[in-house]
């Protein structure tokens, strides 16, 4: 299965691309994670990301179309994945199903976590993630980049809910509640959209 998991920062992605991947089969490819990864091995291109991630920006097209491109050029996205964090605009989302159509396959559902705002603000003002044994706030988690993150996503992503609903893609997942209930709704919305389950008769 090839998903893409879409929501605001703070609607619980990360948590649940890790789960609803386990669950499928599949790996979890996290752009805001890869960058991170790049950002703290001094690469190249975590030089070139670092500035923009720092003030809650987008990191240029070109930059993370090519790094997602090669990611899923690896093995084990070969049978399928679930992405977490990308596509982030439509020029990305475009990129995608071409990178897709050259190897012959495409999107089978797009999940959109759906959390209102002032939870978001919320959650994200609390969220701490563990770096060498301790909890940290993540420098974007601040509370004036947590606002601009958020007008980014109103700005640039929100846009792919209705690009992805005309394509018959879209399943929007209710993201308030406990962390099982919200896989079960996710679970529940990609078995309806599975295209390898079996037929009955
Ligand atoms: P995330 O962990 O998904 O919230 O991503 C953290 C940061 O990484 C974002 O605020 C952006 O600066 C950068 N980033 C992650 N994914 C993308 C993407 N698809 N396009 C551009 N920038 C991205």
């Amino acid at each position: 299965m090839r998903v893409v998991l879409l929501g605001p920062p703070g609607a619980g992605k990360g948590t649940q691309a890790q789960i609803i991947a386990g669950q499928l089969g599949v790996p979890a490819i996290s752009t805001g994670d890869i960058f991170r990864a790049n950002v703290s091995g001094q690469t190249e291109l975590g030089r070139k990301a670092k500035a923009y991630m720092d003030a809650g920006d987008l990191v240029p097209d070109e930059i993370t179309v090519a790094m997602v491109r090669d990611r899923l050029a690896e093995p084990d996205a070969k049978a399928g994945f679930l992405l977490d964090g990308f596509p982030r605009t439509i020029a990305q989302a475009e990129q995608l199903a071409s990178s897709l159509a050259e190897l012959g396959n495409k999107l089978d559902r797009v999940l959109e976590l759906v959390v209102d705002e002032d939870e978001l603000v919320r959650r994200l003002s609390g969220r701490r993630m563990l770096v060498d044994g301790q909890m940290v706030q993540r420098d974007d988690d601040k509370p004036e980049t947590v606002r601009h993150r958020l007008e980014v996503y109103r700005e640039q992503t929100a846009p792919l809910s209705g690009f992805y609903e005309s394509e018959g893609l879209l399943s929007r997942i209710d993201a308030i509640g406990e962390v099982e209930v919200v896989t079960g709704r996710a679970m529940q919305a990609l078995g309806a959209a599975d295209p390898e389950q079996p037929t009955q008769g």
